[in-house]
């Protein structure tokens, strides 16, 4: 037995921090009626639960992994289709949202989003792509100067990106690529730490490039404090806000970062695959003698369809482009990076901070309720330490304890070794799911 059946159900007032939750599902409705962001949830289409057949809706906390598709986005594309069959070439120019410059659709959203500014951010390609593309800018290695730092727990293709450039640059990575473990018997990095690997390394290193939210662990690093300690040694730094970018608050322009980019199908909503970002920092984007990867369109606009052979590069993020983007595919994004416009990072923030802590404390009052402790939040306790999601380390047969879940309508995903994820994403999740999951967890821990 992992807990005392029917914790949940005790309606005692717990203080966490500066907030007072409770346990019963009455203060979970609550907590619903009173946020300010419920209606947000009726955008979106709540697929239903894969294993009852009664249609109900499935406790989805999965929008770190693919977030949920507006209802607004079907339209959208239907939209473009239409516009393609109507006009044909012309849709370039007199589609209802003219083809060639669809990705400016996007430029204030997207780059409010991040905080960044106007020209800072451009949707395009993919994530692993992006990485790509603007490390063939930002790393330049040169033989005093030529580490990369990263997370030892960095996504897989992050690290595969990393090693494959400094093959690229004719180097080794085990002596170029410096990967961050966390202290013995600990799961996250600790500023410190980072910061003093930085600073130990110090003129060797050519690029620092984090995840700003670890995939695994859910931690979201001091970006600024990290950012500011790269520079001072002269390196560049880079962020993958995969799980950061609509996650949590970010200032990218003020805290002068270098570059970034994210992917839109995970917490942005912009369906599987969906068009990536990109942030150049804007001292970087006015600088059009950087060397970069050129397509055209990158180029002035001005001057692309001049057709000539010399690459005149537009400032900004959007110089760093290459070909005419997926219409379709740009529509859900456009339709996506509204709906965060309307709701406002600092709202959804707020919604986020409150949301995971009420997950937080009733998964705690579930590990110690009594008998063994078979999960563990293994994602900082400290709101400024995460986003909405938390890893729960499982001790005991990980895997099966995900399907139980599966099959209790629960959408939540499992991490090898023996890390669930589960979050809840402040547009379209509500306390009372929060509720119900916790609930379920407790059932499921107790046949175990
Ligand atoms: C999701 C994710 C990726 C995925 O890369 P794609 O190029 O979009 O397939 C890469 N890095 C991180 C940190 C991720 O979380």
């Amino acid at each position: 037995m992992a807990s005392a059946p029917g914790v949940l159900k005790a309606a005692t007032e717990v203080l966490v921090g500066e907030r007072t939750f409770r346990a019963d599902e009455a203060y979970a409705r609550s907590l619903d009626d009173a946020d300010p962001l419920g209606a947000l949830r009726g955008e979106f289409l709540i697929p239903p639960s894969p294993t009852h057949a009664d249609g109900r809706e499935s406790l989805y906390l999965c929008g770190n992994s693919l977030g949920l598709q507006p209802r607004a986005a079907r339209q959208a594309v239907l939209e473009e289709l239409d516009d393609w069959a109507r006009l044909g070439v012309e849709g370039h120019l007199g589609g209802k949202h003219p083809w060639l410059n669809y990705h400016e659709l996007m430029r204030e959203t997207g780059a409010r989003l991040v905080g960044a500014q106007a020209g800072e951010v451009v949707m395009m390609n993919s994530l692993t792509v992006n990485l790509h593309l603007l490390m063939a800018t930002f790393y330049r290695p040169t033989a005093d100067r030529f580490r990369i730092i990263i997370e030892d727990d960095a996504f897989p293709s992050d690290s595969y990106a990393v090693d494959s450039q400094v093959r690229w640059h004719g180097r080794k990575p085990s002596e170029t690529v410096v990967r961050l473990k966390p202290r013995e018997g600990e799961d996250c990095l600790r500023t410190e730490d980072i910061l003093g690997e930085i600073d130990r390394l110090g003129s060797s290193v050519a690029l620092v490039m984090l995840g700003g939210v670890n995939y695994l662990t859910g931690e979201w690093f001091d970006m600024p404090a990290i950012t500011r300690a790269g520079h001072r040694v002269g390196a560049t730094v880079g962020w993958d806000l995969a799980h950061a970018a609509g996650n949590v608050p970010m200032s990218l322009h003020d805290w002068d970062v270098d570059f970034a980019a994210w992917c839109s199908y995970k917490y942005l909503n912009s369906g599987p695959g969906a068009v990536a970002g990109a942030f150049v920092h804007e001292r970087h984007g006015r600088d059009t003698t950087l060397n970069r990867l050129a397509g055209w369109w990158g180029n002035d606009p001005s001057t692309r369809f001049d057709m000539r052979p010399g690459f005149v590069p537009r400032e900004g993020a959007d110089g760093w482009q290459l070909s005419n983007p997926p219409i379709l595919s740009m529509a859900p994004v456009r339709v996506s990076l509204d709906i965060f416009d309307r709701a406002t990072m600092p709202a959804l923030r707020a919604k986020s901070v409150l949301l995971t802590g009420y997950l937080e404390y009733l998964l705690n009052r579930i590990t110690n309720g009594g008998g063994r402790q078979l999960i563990e939040i293994i994602t900082p306790g400290e709101e400024i330490r995460r986003g909405c999601q938390l890893s729960l380390a499982v001790s005991d047969r990980p895997k099966e304890l995900h399907k139980e879940l599966q099959k209790q309508g629960v959408i939540c995903d499992f991490r090898e070794p023996n890390v669930i994820r589960v979050a809840p994403a402040p547009l379209y999740n509500t306390f009372h799911e929060v509720w119900r999951f916790a609930e379920i967890v407790e059932r499921v821990l107790g046949r175990h």
